[in-house]
Parts: structure tokens; sequence; C-alpha cells
């Protein structure tokens, strides 16, 4: 039998706020900063305290809903969401449940297959919660572990889909096309490594053609594209194991082992009612003004995707190379620089070079966009010197100077006598040494193998140092060897 996967993700995103949700705590960066030293009697769960809520998470999840499309509403409300872990305090998390604050989005992505809109079920805002590290067991004592609370109490904002996916690609897109929106949007570093963008995959599988879903599976804290997509192939691999041999798929809550490759059982998949959700008494309803939400609309950036469409359209790129520029915003700018300072070289060229030669500086380096040691002015001032005063030889051995040492493309070019030769005279006696040097092929040319002229071209271009204006140098050659046969 042919199965179909069927996938719903949920996002967890720290939001980029000075402060946390409902304290005045600052947010700091978990992986630098010493354990708890953001930490107040609001986040760490001290009796007697009241939580306030951070307008600038509101406003930067207002944000992100409306990036997505979503319906806004004026009015959500808070709710505790009850457990008990070491690394939350107060025994409760304060969440969205059945109010939230935006609903019925969507995100475009696109595929080998095309564009789709993936739907969006909801986004609400949330606290995070504080940092365990397990120590095991050795020699000196048992195992134990260990508390951080700079976490704790940090705005998070769940994005929850559809179960609206259907293979991996799609889940990559979708993945990869919301962490882009949070980083244009610029409420979230769109870090993976600190762990500031989560991924829970919820798998499926079904019959194709069949339309009720299947039984699902949650895979929990998912903190790569790379883990999100394995460990969803190997659901999706299992479950059709399962169900081909007979047996039935129980509805269950999983780890991701990377280092095995497998999943793992957490615990048996608990249900909404396990968490006695109830309204959160120390907050009002959260009531945002029509106003506000116009205001954040009104200010919106062009997005990932619909500048992708209008660099292909308004610059003629290939999809693929549209896509790569509009994903990161300080690119897509950086490209548009370019074109704004080299009006004179196509689009396609810039594109060109950004992706094939900076791309791959960046890869090889380790640098990132932001840090490149390159302004847009410069290396348009590279490109328009390009083919003109060198060739594209020269132009990347310039490029990949200018990354290392800071330098512009004309002084680099003057100090190492790299301008290109297109004066005739110079080219014609280069072209008159080189013919006078072979008379063999010389006269096997005349006697008519003209394969030869390619031949004298790479002797020329050659005792030029790569030099000559190839234009200059094909038209001389031809002018001279013509000039042998009508002898
Ligand atoms: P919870 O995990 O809190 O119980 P939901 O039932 O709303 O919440 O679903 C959470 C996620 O699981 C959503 O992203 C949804 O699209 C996805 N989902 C629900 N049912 C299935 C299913 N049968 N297969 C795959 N994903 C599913
Ligand atoms: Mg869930
Ligand atoms: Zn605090």
């Amino acid at each position: 039998m042919e199965y179909e996967a069927v996938i719903g993700l949920e996002v967890h995103a720290e939001l980029l706020t000075r402060s946390k949700m409902f304290c005045s705590c600052p947010v700091v960066d978990a992986t630098q900063s010493r354990p708890n030293i953001a930490v107040c009697p609001v986040c760490s769960g001290m009796p007697g305290v009241l939580p306030v809520i951070n307008e600038q998470a509101v406003g930067y999840a207002i944000k992100v809903a409306l990036a997505l499309d979503c319906q806004i509403a004026t009015t959500s409300i808070f709710a505790r969401k009850n457990y008990f872990y070491p690394d939350l305090p107060k025994g409760y998390q304060i969440s969205q449940y059945e109010y939230p604050l935006a609903e019925y989005g969507r995100l475009r992505i696109r595929t080998g297959q095309g564009d789709r809109d993936i739907h969006i079920r909801r986004v609400h805002m949330e606290e995070d919660t504080g940092k365990l590290t397990h120590v095991p067991a050795n020699s000196n004592g048992a195992a134990y572990s260990l508390v951080d609370l700079n976490r704790a109490g940090v705005s998070l904002l769940e994005i929850v889909s559809d179960p609206d996916m259907h293979t991996l690609e799609e889940v990559r897109a979708y993945a990869q096309g919301l962490r882009a929106i949070l980083r244009y949007l610029g409420v979230n570093s769109g870090d993976m490594e600190k762990g500031v963008i989560r991924f829970e995959a919820n798998v499926s599988v079904r019959p194709v053609g069949c339309e009720t879903l299947g039984t699902r599976v949650e895979i929990k804290n998912l903190n790569s594209f790379r883990a999100l997509e394995r460990a969803s192939a190997y659901q999706i691999q299992k479950q059709i194991e399962i169900i081909e041999a007979g047996g039935s798929i129980r509805q269950e809550t999983l780890g991701w082992d990377e280092a095995k490759g497998e999943t793992y059982t957490q615990r048996s998949k608990e249900e909404a009612h396990d968490y006695r959700y109830f309204p959160e008494p120390d907050l009002p309803p959260l009531v945002v003004e029509q106003a506000w939400i116009d205001q954040i609309a009104a200010s919106l950036p062009e997005l990932p995707e619909p500048k992708a469409r209008r660099f292909q359209q308004q610059y003629g790129l290939t999809p693929a190379d549209a896509a790569l520029l509009a994903e990161d915003k300080s690119v897509a700018n950086f490209f548009e620089a370019v074109l704004a300072a080299a009006p004179l070289v196509s689009a396609r060229t810039v594109s060109n070079w950004i992706v094939g030669e900076i791309f791959g500086w960046i890869n090889q380096t380790g640098h990132s966009f932001e840090t490149l040691p390159l302004s847009p002015e410069n290396l348009a001032e590279l490109l328009n010197l390009s083919g003109r005063d060198i060739n594209l030889n020269t132009a990347k051995t310039v490029l990949a100077e200018m990354l290392s040492s800071g330098q512009r493309a004309p002084e680099i070019i003057r100090a190492r006598g790299l301008g290109q030769i297109s004066d005739t005279d110079t080219v014609a006696t280069l072209v008159g040494q080189v013919l006078k040097a072979h008379p063999d092929q010389l006269a096997n040319y005349v006697a008519g193998k003209e394969t030869l002229s390619n031949w004298f071209f790479g002797q020329v271009m050659r005792s030029a140092q790569g030099q000559a204006n190839p234009q200059v140098l094909r038209a001389e050659l031809e002018r001279q060897l013509n000039a042998e046969k009508a002898k």
C-alpha cells in the first residue's frame, strides 16, 4: 500500500525583547551569561508577586501574526498551564489557551512542486522555562542537576501549523520560511544553536487517498533543520513499518537522539485536561487597540517570499537565486545596493557574484554576511572594472584579495599590475611575436587547419600573462592570420 505522511509543526521562538515577558529582568544570552544573574521574585516564582505584561513582546507577537496573515484578536486571555518541573519554579507556565492572540494564518512555501500555502492554526504568547543541566554520576558522587533561571520568563511565541505538510521538503521550506520571517521582523536572531527557535514535529501517516488523520506522535525539542528532517523521516518510516506489520500507532511524546538517529519515548501523550488550564487570575484580559494593530501592519517590511518574487520579475533572476538572495535581509539589501551603485552591470551578473563567489567565501571562512568585510559600493566598483580593465578570472582573484585585505579593487589592480591589456598596438605586437615564433603552426594554418587559431589565441594570452583583453586579442589575431592567408 502507498502511504502519505501528515505533519504539523509547533514552533517556539524567543522574542528579542529587552526584558522578560512578565517582569523587568533583562533578557541575557543563555549560552554566554553566568547562571542565575537575571532573576527576580516574579520569574523565580516567589509568592505574593504579580506579573506585568511586556508591551514590546505584544507588539512583536502582533508583527509576526500579521506577517503570517493571521486574524488578530483584540481581546486575548492568558491562562495558567499547570505542571511541575524543576525548571518551572511557579508550578505553572503562563500561556494562552482558549483565546490566543491570533489564529487562521498562512505561510507560503516554495518547493520543487511549486508554491503552496501552509495554514497556521494559532499564534500565542507565553513564557519560556529555565534551563536544566544534568550532571551524570561519577566516582566522586551521585548524579545531580543544575537549574539556571536566566531563561525563565523570557517572552516566547508559539506558532502552530495545521497538519498540512506531507513531505520533508515542505517541512524544511516551512521551518526555514518561518525563521526567515522572524529574522526579517527583527524579533528573533534565528541562532538555532542557541536554542532561540525550537521545533516540535507532529507526525502521522495514512493510506494515500484516506481523508481521516492517522494517530500522531509528537517529537519534542528539535533544534536544527537537520534534526527536524531526520526525526520526521525516522517516524514516517517507522509508522509505515508498524502499520504494514499489522500493528497500530500509540499517541505519545518522543525525544530525538541525534547520535543514534532514533526517537525515544518520553511519556505517553498528555491531554489538555492534564494541565488544568484556567484563566490567569493575576492578569487582566489582553486588549489591543485596532489602531495599534494598523500601525504595526503599516510598518511591516517587505517579507522574504514576496521579495523573492519581485527579484524574479524585476531582475529576471532564476527562482532559486531569487529565493537565496531574498531569504536574508542583509543579503537582499546588499544585492540591491550593488545594483544601485553599478547600474550598467546586469542583475544576473551581480547575483552570480554574490551567490557564487561571496557565498563560497563565507562557507569557506565561516564568516557571516553581517560581518562581510566588503561594502556593496566596493563590489560595484570591481564589477564595473570587470570585463573592461580586467578579465573575469582576474576579477575573481581581485575579489579574494579585497575580502582578505579590505583594499579596494583599483588599488589591488594597480599594485599588482593586473590591468588588462586593451591597447591594440601592444596586443598586435604580442600577436606578431607569437606568429613569428611558430612558423610550422602558421604554415599548417595557412594550409587550412583553421582550428589552430584557438591555439594561437592561447599562446598570445599566455605571453600576456592572461591579461590581454580577449575581444581585442581575438580581433587582432584574426586580422593578422587573414593577412598571412592573403600573402
Ligand atoms: P497539542 O499538541 O497541544 O495537543 P493540537 O492537537 O492542536 O495540540 O495539535 C498540535 C499540532 O499537531 C498541530 O501542529 C497540528 O497540526 C498537529 N496535528 C494534529 N493532529 C495531527 C495528525 N493526526 N498528524 C499530524 N499532525 C497532527
Ligand atoms: Mg503539542
Ligand atoms: Zn524576573
